[in-house]
């Protein structure tokens, strides 16, 4: 059993579903983000936040697998200031929705004004409505920068507990800060950028399983759904302890995302609705 807690099945087949299910996947959390196109408007957003709130758990449970959701926009389409208000606007009530567990992923993309003022309003969203907090942070040479201003800025909010956020994407130059922070802290798998399975395993050697999850951030880019299970096969090969293995794929998302009440990686059962759409 594994869960999988950010991924974006909004992207992917039904077959993707099926051999998740079979490699042991038993809840996945779908943060909103970058679709690959710039939404031209509040309401694409809005059947956006419905796909992510109704149709996709839907289409996971006919596989026996739990769907969450996290809504915000994302920084990539926030540089409008007055347009990123309009979609925060819509946000309070897609966190009333049963699978959804708050704010996220939202965070930097190029590390600018707009972003970084977008990404506090969201904080204090998150405040408000006291949710969990999922922050996606920038790739490449931006990352250590990036990092930085988002771990200061929740900070300066003041009201968000580190052990409520979760900061993604992590790699070997910013994992240590975060952590020291109290955060929790994802390593995102791809097949040839961000971090492979081997970097995932390195950087758990040396910083060890607490606060530590890995995900698959499977979108509709070169990436690969099946990245949790092949990282733990990686985890075995290099003679990590069962234990271990369960800590990083089931047990520290479990802890982390039961922070939710809406949270659930219990058993589902598909329903004959689910089968026969
Ligand atoms: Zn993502």
């Amino acid at each position: 059993m594994y869960i999988d807690p950010h991924v974006h099945m909004v992207s992917r087949t039904t077959d993707d579903y099926a051999r998740m299910a079979v490699a042991g996947c038993v809840a996945i959390t779908e943060p909103a983000f970058w679709a690959g196109y710039d939404r031209s408007s509040a309401q694409g957003f809005h059947d956006y936040f419905r796909q992510l709130t109704d149709s996709e758990p839907r289409r996971a449970a006919a596989y026996g697998i739990r769907h969450h959701a996290w809504i915000c926009i994302n920084p990539k389409e926030a540089e409008d200031h007055g347009f990123a208000r309009e979609v925060m606007g819509l946000i309070p009530e897609f966190l009333q929705r049963p699978n959804v567990l708050g704010i996220g992923e939202i965070g930097l993309n190029r590390n600018s004004r707009t972003e970084l003022a977008v990404f506090e309003e969201h904080l204090e969203l998150a405040a408000k409505f006291d949710t969990l907090v999922l922050v996606h942070t920038p790739h490449l040479e931006d990352k250590r920068k990036g990092t930085r201003l988002i771990l200061d800025a929740i900070r300066n909010q003041g009201k968000l507990k580190p052990g409520r956020v979760l900061i993604d994407h992590v790699e070997e130059h910013t994992v240590r800060s975060v952590l020291d922070a109290g955060f929790w802290a994802g390593m995102t798998l791809y097949p040839d950028t961000k971090c492979t399975a081997a970097r995932a395993v390195d950087i758990i050697e040396m910083h060890g399983t607490e606060r530590l999850w890995i995900n698959s951030a499977g979108d509709w880019g070169h990436s690969d759904p099946l990245a949790v299970p092949k990282a733990a096969a990686v985890m075995r090969a290099r003679g990590h302890a069962a234990d271990a293995v369960r800590r990083i794929t089931l047990e520290n998302p479990r802890i982390f995302l039961g922070q939710s009440a809406n949270f659930s990686d219990a058993p589902l059962r598909p329903t004959a609705a689910d089968l026969g759409r």
